[in-house]
């Protein structure tokens, strides 16, 4: 019997994640529209599909493990050299390289709350602290309060300041970029995660132009995920200081990024005139749901994202629910709000019926 053998044991993991749930991820319901994960509601962009199609040929071998078809690419766009761009597999994992490549532990995470929930999560697993700062009340990140939380914080590792900021859909202005770069240590890597960057139809600082400006400790994350509409693919990228990035190839999983990927990558690269037609259809939707929901009486927060936020509070998951009932899934983030992904019509219209419907059966 196993007992015998001192058999059947519980198996030891590190106790700090034993009662930690992970990522939680946007669900896919059969048979209804997933609005929960920013995702891109078109295909992939003309000429992706035959990339994918003639690279899965080469699914025999390894991948290029320094992605430098697609880090050329890169560069030549941003106008940097190879050795300032990185690619992750996901711009999620590259957050979490980043944070494992600054932070020693007990060392500090520093983000405003709410933002990407993935920043807390790397912090924690890898032994860093958060420093965490919340939005002002129009969802905005507080950057004066955290510029000068991370000033009087001893080993600040990084610091992830989000914009558009994921849930709230804000943006934070040139002005606000340079007083946060001012007032933290010159060392202290400052991601500005733009991984929403592209639907932005305001004026929006790039981070591409602080770093290549002299401000080297400011690395600017991008995705192909969103308006490149590559999210089941995993490629995101990072432009940074080639020391920084040095760290992190110092730590990364070789190979993490399929050739396939890649080659989806370069491919969209290229889709420049679809690429530009569709966010401006995102951005002509954004506009359409939000005047639709305020006309409803909802709360709904400038948004220059993929998503809209509705700080509904305490009603947020009874929303969340609502909306789940008429097919459509959106993101509940109790106690806060929710975020509703816009995507192509059909699907912003079935959106705007729900949130009719609540409006209605809520009296
Ligand atoms: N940053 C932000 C702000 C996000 O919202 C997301 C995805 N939800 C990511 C990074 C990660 O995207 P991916 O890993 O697909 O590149």
């Amino acid at each position: 019997r196993p007992e015998e053998h001192g058999l059947g044991e519980r198996v030891r993991v590190r106790p700090d994640l034993a009662a930690r749930g992970g990522y939680r991820a946007g669900e896919a319901v059969p048979g209804a529209i997933k609005l929960s994960s920013n995702e891109s509601g078109h295909p992939p962009l003309p000429g992706v599909l035959e990339a994918i199609s003639a690279a899965s040929a080469e699914a025999n071998r390894y991948p290029d493990n320094h992605a430098t078809a697609l880090r050329t690419a890169l560069a030549e766009r941003w106008a940097v050299s190879p050795d300032e761009v990185i690619i992750g597999c996901g711009s999620s994992l590259l957050c979490q390289e980043l944070v494992q490549a600054t932070c020693e532990p007990g060392d500090a995470v520093a983000f405003g709350w709410r933002s990407f929930e993935a920043y807390r999560l790397y912090a924690q697993t890898s032994h860093a602290r958060a420093i965490t700062v919340p939005n002002t009340p129009d969802g905005r990140l507080d950057l004066p309060v955290l510029a000068a939380a991370c000033a009087s914080a001893d080993q600040v590792g990084v610091a992830f300041l989000c914009s558009p900021n994921n849930p709230t859909g804000a943006v934070i202005t040139d002005d606000e970029l340079t007083a946060f770069l001012e007032a933290v240590p010159k060392s202290v890597p400052v991601v500005v995660d733009e991984a929403y960057a592209e639907f932005a139809t305001g004026v929006t600082p790039h981070a591409i132009d602080w770093y290549r400006a002299g401000w080297r400790n400011v690395v600017m994350l991008r995705t192909f995920s969103k308006a490149y509409g590559l999210a089941g693919l995993r490629v995101g990228y990072a432009i940074g200081a080639p020391e920084l990035l040095h760290a992190v190839r110092a730590i990364r999983s070789p190979f993490n990024v399929s050739t396939v990927a890649q080659a989806a990558a370069i491919a969209s690269l290229h889709a420049v005139d679809e690429m530009d037609k569709r966010v401006a259809g995102v951005a002509a939707g954004r506009r359409w749901v939000a005047e639709r929901l305020r006309r409803l009486g909802l709360p709904v927060q400038d948004s220059e994202a993929n998503f809209l936020w509705l700080p509904l509070g305490v009603h947020a998951d009874a929303f969340a629910e609502h909306c789940r009932r008429e097919g459509v899934i959106v993101r509940s983030f109790p106690p806060d709000g929710v975020r509703a992904t816009i995507s192509v019509q059909a699907d912003n219209e079935r959106l705007v019926d729900a949130a009719s419907s609540w409006r209605h059966s809520a009296g």
